[in-house]
């Protein structure tokens, strides 16, 4: 297979080439998973503590093989990312009108889980590496217990001066891994560091039960709380990876049941992808890679750098525009649109599909983020599906430096 890079081909077929691809398609689900369903359909027994003698149910299974997978103690399989947030906020104590830390940088189910324990989130800034801001995170410190850390878009920010800035503090953090499954810092897996890990199996993730989130820890007491609020009905002993039976003695009588529990079925459907995923990350990154080697040195565009201690899982792909006039931005969105290149602009003023942003939540007002602005308005985001093939990757690249070039020679195009 031959690959195109930025210089090859020539300009005018540069400026001619379409594709054809769905941005929103992805992998069927392999065989394995399939007839591990219809064994269970056939069974019937879909609810997870409907096991027959001795048998051990298939979310069970998928929690001790997700537990050993990062290394966590325990881990706990829920019915979605967003759950399995709002659980571990509450499993640490959030309750009716305590402040949250979170990312100005992330997608609604972020402060949506805040919301649901009745937090009112406090939103730290993101920098042009698009992580979250240090600086300013250090500086907001003294207003919550608790940061929901979002690794929004697989970007992660130093972990080790995030987790000696907040222990200092005495501040907990819970990790929003929707986007980085599969990922580490300096070796230790995302979802590892903070109390709490949250991931998502929802079809847009890096494993695909259509819905579905997993929650770690190795703190027993706050895994206990998770899965007797998860609806455990007193059934935790069904489970292996959860913390030993005496852990429940007292909070079982002091935790509510908030029913969000994940089925044998999505299970099934998840534990053969579970087994793929270091061979699925390795494709994300080779298509990644194609398209960052597409888009180096496009004047005017700014790729994200990606530090050598960042092991990172690209199921997408951002670049900005820094500084360009909202008009010229929009004009390169319409431009690779009519090429079939589907970009998203986190920099728009009204929220539409997934890219809102933290001023078009509402319901939990912030003071404006001058330099948070700065950055969104110029962030450009690109699903990077498993269906795209690298030659696929290179013609993306193709169009969108084409379409960014011609945008950024006019006069006036930059502010
Ligand atoms: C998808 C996503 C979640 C969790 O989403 P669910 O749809 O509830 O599974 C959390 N955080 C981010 C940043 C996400 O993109």
């Amino acid at each position: 297979m031959r690959i195109d890079g930025a210089l090859a081909g020539p300009q005018d077929q540069a400026m001619t080439e379409n594709f054809t691809g769905s941005f929103t398609q992805q992998e069927p689900i392999p065989e394995e998973g399939i007839a591990g369903a219809v064994a269970i359909m056939q069974t019937g027994r879909l609810h997870r503590y409907n096991t027959a003698p001795h048998e051990v149910s298939q979310t069970a299974l998928l929690e001790e093989e997700f537990a050993a997978s990062v290394g966590a103690a325990y881990c706990l399989a829920v019915a979605s990312g967003g759950y399995a947030m709002a659980t571990a906020l509450r499993a640490c104590g959030v309750k009716h009108g305590d402040t949250v830390l979170t990312n100005a940088f992330t997608l609604a189910p972020v402060p949506g889980a805040i919301a649901a324990v009745g937090g009112v989130p406090i939103y730290v800034g993101v920098t042009p590496d698009l992580v979250i801001d240090l600086e300013d995170l250090a500086g907001k410190l003294d207003r919550a217990r608790v940061l929901l850390l979002s690794h929004m878009r697989g970007h992660i920010c130093d972990m080790d001066r995030l987790m000696a800035l907040c222990n200092a503090a005495g501040v907990t953090v819970i990790e929003d891994c929707a986007h980085t499954m599969g990922a580490a810092w300096d070796g230790t897996p995302s979802g590892r560091w903070g109390k709490f890990g949250c991931y998502s199996t929802q079809t847009y993730k890096h494993i695909n039960s259509g819905e579905g989130g997993l929650l770690i820890s190795d703190d027993a007491d706050g895994m206990a709380r998770a899965i007797i609020l998860s609806g455990s009905y007193m059934l935790y002993e069904k489970h292996r990876a959860a913390p030993p039976p005496e852990t429940f003695a007292q909070i079982k009588y002091e935790t509510p049941n908030i029913s969000g529990r994940m089925d044998n079925l999505r299970a099934a459907i998840l534990r053969p992808q579970l087994r793929d995923l270091a061979t699925q990350a390795r494709r994300w990154n080779d298509r990644y890679r194609v398209l960052e080697t597409g888009l180096a040195d496009t004047p005017g565009l700014r790729l994200i750098p990606r530090p050598d201690k960042e092991h990172f899982v690209a199921s997408s792909f951002q670049f900005l525009l820094l500084d360009w006039a909202a008009d010229a931005v929009a004009d390169v969105l319409r431009r690779c649109a009519a090429r079939g290149v589907e970009l998203k602009w986190f920099g728009g003023a009204e929220p539409t599909g997934f890219t809102s942003r933290y001023d078009s939540w509402r319901y939990a007002p912030s003071p404006p983020m001058p330099q948070t602005d700065r950055v969104l308005a110029g962030i450009i985001d690109m699903r990077l599906p498993l269906t795209f093939s690298l030659d696929d990757c290179a013609l993306i690249a193709r169009i969108i430096r084409a379409e960014v070039s011609a945008v950024y020679q006019r006069p006036a195009a930059a502010q």
